[in-house]
């Protein structure tokens, strides 16, 4: 069995050397109630950033020398627990080890003949509500209104603009490269794109493929991108703070942003979200999600990365842009 462990907390940029591989030969045994679960997939996430730091966030640091965990797609391979059987597959978070052990709490059964299982830690899974309850919850979109999407070509923001489509809006994405950008429109939908690494002026750049203004922002990056939507917003504008991967590695508070004057003019609403305080709303996000999906009105894409041993370096390429869609590591 093997595990990966945080090592040390990363300053910046995480490196590889901040996460250690343990190997464990001795045999698993689960006692009653119990079930062994082989993992299947593993979600690698920008959040999990936040929690290799030890400063107080709404979720718990990762502890030094302990297993990390995130989303993951696991068989159970024993089970000496009526609710699961051999063969059953489930989600839930869960540690970076190829095996381990759960008394199945917080797990849920996904089945595979509905949706890849992958699908089940993206479009159907945290990604796809954060992107649906973000977008409604705080967005309330109205048709015919341009949404700006930041990191629009990830898992979160690819979603989050077919959406828009689906809610009739005109819908601009911004993104780290050209073939990204080409994405968004082709296979997503979106009205227009912008390669923030090749665009000088973005303010200008925002204002022209949003000649009528920007009522809603879906913010998955913070820093000078945010700056420049914020400078274009309309009146009673709504932004949804969802992320901010431009800073989560900073090593030094940020120097103050003067955008306070466009939102007091605009009366615009700026609100932080946190997908998991809308837990309430899960059924129902979820009911429309696997209904459009079904519909093929909302696609996804992956970025699939074979191998255990690759898990912190696919996590560390999210900093790169180095995905399209959702990142996963298949092991
Ligand atoms: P993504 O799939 O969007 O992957 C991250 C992407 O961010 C990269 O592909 C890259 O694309 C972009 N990026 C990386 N560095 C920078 C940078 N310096 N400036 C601008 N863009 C950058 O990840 P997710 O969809 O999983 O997450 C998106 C955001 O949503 C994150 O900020 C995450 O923390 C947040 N999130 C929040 C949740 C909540 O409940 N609040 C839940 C889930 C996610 P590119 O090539 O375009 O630069």
């Amino acid at each position: 069995i093997q595990t990966i462990l945080l090592k040390n907390r990363p300053v910046g940029r995480p490196v590889v050397s901040d996460f250690e591989f343990v190997k464990d030969e001795s045999d698993i045994s689960i006692n009653d109630g119990e079930i062994l679960l082989e993992t299947t997939y593993v979600s690698v996430d920008p959040y999990l950033r936040g929690r290799m730091s030890d400063a107080k966030s709404y979720v718990p640091p990762f502890e030094l020398n302990k297993p990390i965990h995130s989303g993951v797609i696991a068989k159970v391979i024993a089970s000496k627990n009526e609710s699961f059987a051999e063969g059953d597959f489930v989600s839930g978070m869960l540690d970076w080890k190829t095996q381990q052990v759960s008394t199945g709490e917080g797990l849920l059964k996904v089945d595979k003949s509905k949706a890849p299982l992958s699908a089940y830690l993206g479009i159907l899974g945290m990604t796809g509500l954060t992107a649906y309850l973000g977008l409604t919850e705080i967005g309330k979109p109205k048709a015919g209104e341009t949404l700006v999407v930041s990191g629009a070509a990830g898992a979160v923001g690819s979603v989050v603009g077919q959406i828009g489509k689906i809610l009739g809006l005109n819908v601009i994405g911004i993104a780290g490269t050209d073939e990204k950008v080409e994405m968004l429109k082709s296979k997503f939908g979106f009205d227009a794109g912008i390669n923030y690494n090749t665009t000088e002026n973005m303010t200008a750049a925002i204002a022209e493929a949003a000649p009528n203004g920007v009522d809603v922002y879906f913010d998955n990056v913070g820093g000078p991108i945010s700056d420049a939507v914020l400078f274009n917003i309309n009146k009673f504008a709504r932004i949804i703070i969802c992320g901010a991967i431009s800073v989560y590695n900073n090593t030094e508070l940020p120097k103050s942003i003067s955008v306070q004057p466009f939102l007091v003019k605009n009366s615009a609403l700026m609100q932080g979200f946190i997908v998991s305080n809308y837990a309430d709303k899960f059924p129902e996000a979820m009911k429309e999600l696997s209904t459009w999906l079904a519909q093929d009105k909302l696609t996804y894409t992956e970025t699939i990365v074979e191998g255990f041993e690759n898990i912190p370096t696919a996590f560390i390429d999210l900093f790169d842009g180095k995905n399209k869609g959702k990142m996963i590591v298949k092991i």
